[in-house]
């Protein structure tokens, strides 16, 4: 839930078009469906054969592109970005895309992911004399295409692949094309779909559906693809493995119009919900979700459990962002200002409270503590996915181990914390349940923050906290 209101959590969204006159234009509009994946900055860099021009700015993308004149962008392909930041990036340079000049051409690169080893790379890189002007490990693949002694971009960019580990999804821009590769577990979502003779690709299906585009297919594991006025040409940079797209791209961060290995996300959720009522029933009277996420799972325990669905609790728009402020203290206020709890229909309710997830406990407490002060007999607590008990290092901001409350106490005592009557989650057989289709090899799905198991290990993986997008 709260995934708009609270702001930072989604990781970066990306947008490519090739082969369209109003190509800025048409990214603005991807970018405003992607607007959910991140807040902190947006940016549209253009071709026109011979330039790159680019604008970016931080804020929200009505905010960034709001005196544009669109003309000074013109070109008839286009790549762009919203951007989250953790603390401590939010500067303009690390607004992507990323723009690079030399005098063997230009190059912008759009990037959502994490690379692992930016930091050894970035040292390597600084070591032989490159020069690194943002935090962001974004220009590591920009210094390491450079460096390439390869003569076509696309060599250049397959080396450079090769030497990242972790979990990314890439679009690089130049002069006469545009290149789009993912990490060969497929961590982050990337599709591919088609507008008139146009290319397009996204993060999420939904900035297809804004434009009228039609989805063509998902951008492979390992997989380099190059699109220009010839068309389009694919190859592999890595060898095919099973794919691990991130399950909590279903859970929470993605828009639930989207399919995301064309399975629709809401779809997903609603199926957790079924699940979930399955592995944990409990007498009550209502069915309620935390807006907006939580909505879908809802409807699905309701449907499972036959206990009426109910709008107990509602969302203000027009609030700031809690997920980012400083203190636990301004985090619980920011919770309280962004949702009300619907007296009429909890009060003297056995109310069943269903949330996506929960990272540290703030939201549930403060929830179940607004559901009880309107009068709800009893609160139980029902977690559409298993319990967060591991950080993220593929991109998501999951705060770290120390932080994470089922990292540190049994559910016994998270239902204790939060004051509910009963607590429980989702298995992650249940989830996956949810979320995998079984007819092909790109099934599989990463669920490391729940269960541990982590399909890209790097050493030192505490060391990586790095400038990710
Ligand atoms: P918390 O209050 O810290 O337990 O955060 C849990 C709430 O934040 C849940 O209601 C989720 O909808 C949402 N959430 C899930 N994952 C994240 C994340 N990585 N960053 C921020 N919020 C998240
Ligand atoms: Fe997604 Fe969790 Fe895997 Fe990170 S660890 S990619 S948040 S499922």
């Amino acid at each position: 839930m709260l995934a708009e209101i609270r702001g930072l959590n989604e990781e970066c969204g990306v947008f490519g078009i090739w082969g369209h006159e109003k190509a800025a234009e048409i990214t603005y509009y991807g970018l405003h469906a992607l607007q959910h994946r991140g807040q902190e900055g947006a940016g549209v860099v253009t071709t026109d054969g011979e330039n790159l021009k680019l604008h970016k700015g931080q804020g929200l993308v009505n905010d960034v592109f709001k005196r544009v004149d669109f003309s000074k962008l013109s070109g008839h392909a286009a790549i762009g970005h919203v951007r989250y930041a953790t603390q401590g990036e939010r500067t303009i340079d690390n607004v992507q895309p990323l723009l690079f000049r030399s005098q063997t051409g230009s190059m912008a690169l759009a990037h959502n992911g994490n690379i692992m080893n930016a930091f050894k790379l970035r040292g390597e890189l600084e070591s032989t004399g490159s020069i690194l002007q943002t935090s962001s490990d974004t220009e590591v693949l920009a210094h390491l295409i450079k460096r390439s002694e390869k003569l076509s971009v696309q060599e250049a960019l397959t080396d450079a692949l090769q030497s990242l580990v972790g979990a990314y999804a890439f679009i690089l821009l130049n002069e006469d094309k545009m290149y789009v590769a993912l990490d060969p577990r497929g961590l982050r979502p990337l599709s591919i779909g088609r507008l008139g003779d146009a290319y397009v690709v996204a993060s999420e299906t939904c900035a297809f559906d804004i434009i009228g585009a039609t989805y063509e297919r998902e951008v492979q594991p390992g997989e380099l693809i190059t699109i220009s006025d010839m068309g389009m040409e694919t190859i592999r940079f890595a060898t095919q493995e099973q794919r691990r797209l991130c399950a909590m791209e279903y859970v929470y961060f993605s828009r639930p119009d989207s399919d995301l290995n064309e399975v629709n996300v809401h779809a997903s959720r609603k199926k957790m919900g079924i699940e979930l009522a399955k592995e944990s029933p409990v007498e009550a009277d209502i069915v309620t979700g935390v807006p907006d996420s939580s909505i879908s799972a809802a409807i699905g325990y309701a449907e499972e459990s036959g206990i009426p669905y109910e709008i107990g609790l509602i969302k203000n728009r027009y609030t700031g962002r809690t997920f980012i402020q400083p203190s636990q203290e301004l985090r619980e206020q920011g919770v309280k200002m962004k949702l009300s709890p619907v007296r009429g229909i909890v009060e003297g309710k056995r109310v069943i409270m269903i949330d996506d997830s929960i990272v540290r406990g703030t939201t549930s407490r403060r929830i179940v503590r607004m559901l009880k002060e309107a009068g709800a007999k009893e609160v139980h607590v029902r977690i559409a996915s298993p319990s967060i008990q591991n950080p993220c290092y593929y991109g998501i901001d999951m705060s770290t181990k120390q932080e994470l409350i089922a990292a540190n106490h049994s559910i016994d005592e998270i239902c204790e914390i939060i004051g509910a009557d009963s607590v429980a989650y989702l298995s992650a057989e249940g989830l996956e349940q949810a979320i995998v289709k079984n007819d092909s090899i790109n099934q599989g799905v990463c669920m490391a923050c729940m269960t541990g198991n982590y399909p890209v290990i790097e050493k030192n993986q505490q060391e990586i906290a790095y400038t990710r997008c």
